[in-house]
């Protein structure tokens, strides 16, 4: 079948952007962040990158997330961290995969089953502090450590690491960034006390490893950044490349006269005699009906912008009196430093009041991933 769009994925790019991190990071171990198929980038292929670029660990949200790396024969340390409750934790343990810990109930079932299996389960404890999502919160983190430590004399459990995760690394001097560290500083202190001897300490996501090097303890975890990505609005990271160009071909293109009324509703009325050009995205491959007259396109060299509303497989770009041929690509967005001109998943997150993390990541199934 002949694609007509497709997410075209530099992995040496992802692998130099490890390369970089850990440069930015003063050396700190790197875990490179892989889930969400590897921010839609193709987990494997970003994860074997990643790795190939010195990262020395590789973090995904879910156990089954974890479980794929580990089938495609992956054996660099893994840890998973969303662990909802009557989630099957067998495999993950046989496995060897380390667990994110957030609350004492699921420290019984791990033990439980690492018991059950005759292996040592390795736990991560997550303390909360201050981001108020996962992780146990402080008042409780005294009680968790002990019973970790009692867990940790049977030889059914280890605690490989202590962790947590900011709320506003993304805005460097945020108040509650100091307020977090000297949380985790404390449960890091709790946990010394009762004899846990974690090999990892964690807190610092891509904002946080590339701005706070008093963040970066033994392991700083990549994502955003890894595919190249600021996690900061208008802050340039020397040395990352953007991995994902999406693009596509166009399908056809059309004159119509003034006045034509383009797309669903209407929503754009030619304003001279005009050429149409059909581009097949739409936003179920990702491009959100809100690009609807907004988003940016790189067409026949020219930066264009989205003509009417944004379909389930298209969209329209009016192209003027420009030579635009079918068959031609349209850039959604790629490298500005590579292709001048391109838009960057940036720019598509400022036109769409969001973050390039939810432009990426929402690049649909349908769109082939090309792999250079
Ligand atoms: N750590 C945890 C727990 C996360 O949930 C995430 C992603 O949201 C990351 C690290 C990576 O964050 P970033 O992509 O900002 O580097």
């Amino acid at each position: 079948m002949a694609h007509f769009a497709h997410a075209r994925v530099d992995l040496d790019a992802i692998a130099d952007n490890a390369r970089s991190l850990r440069g930015h990071a003063g050396g700190t171990p790197l875990m490179g962040v892989v889930k969400a198929d590897g921010y839609g980038h193709g987990m494997l292929p970003a994860a074997r990158a990643l790795l190939a670029g010195g990262a020395g660990w590789l973090g995904t949200a879910f156990i089954d997330e974890g479980l794929r790396l580990r089938e495609a024969g992956i054996t660099a340390p893994v840890m998973s961290w969303i662990i909802p409750p009557g989630e099957p934790l067998g495999a993950a343990i046989e496995n060897d995969i380390d667990l994110g810990v957030s609350d004492p109930l699921l420290l019984d079932a791990v033990l439980a089953e690492a018991r059950r299996l005759g292996r040592t389960a390795r736990v991560q404890l997550k303390i909360d502090t201050g981001l108020n999502r996962g992780g146990v919160g402080s008042a409780e983190w005294g009680d968790l450590v002990e019973a970790a430590a009692r867990a940790e004399e049977t030889g059914d459990l280890k605690v490989s690491g202590v962790w947590s995760h900011f709320a506003c690394a993304d805005e460097p001097g945020h108040p509650s960034i100091a307020a977090q560290l000297a949380v985790f500083h404390d449960a890091l202190a709790a946990a010394d006390k009762v004899g846990l001897t974690p090999e990892v300490r964690h807190i610092a996501n891509s904002a946080a490893l590339l701005t706070l090097p008093e963040a970066r303890f033994d392991l700083v975890r990549g994502g955003i950044a890894s595919y190249g990505l600021s996690p900061i609005p208008n802050y340039d990271v020397p040395g990352l490349r953007p991995a994902m160009t999406l693009r596509a071909r166009v399908a056809l293109t059309k004159r119509v006269p003034a006045g034509s009324g383009v797309s669903y509703g209407h929503r754009y009325v030619t304003d001279r005699e005009t050429t149409l050009a059909l581009v097949p995205l739409g936003y179920a491959d990702g491009v959100p009906r809100a690009a609807t007259n907004r988003g940016p396109v790189l067409l026949g060299g020219r930066p264009r912008v989205i003509a009417g509303t944004v379909c389930m497989d298209q969209f329209v770009i009016d192209v003027g009196d420009d030579e635009v041929t079918a068959g031609e690509y349209a850039v959604l967005f790629g490298d500005p430093g590579e292709h001048p001109g391109t838009p960057s998943a940036q720019d598509w997150a400022r036109v769409l009041d969001t973050i390039p993390y939810e432009i990426v990541t929402r690049v649909g199934v349908r769109v082939p991933r090309e792999y250079v």
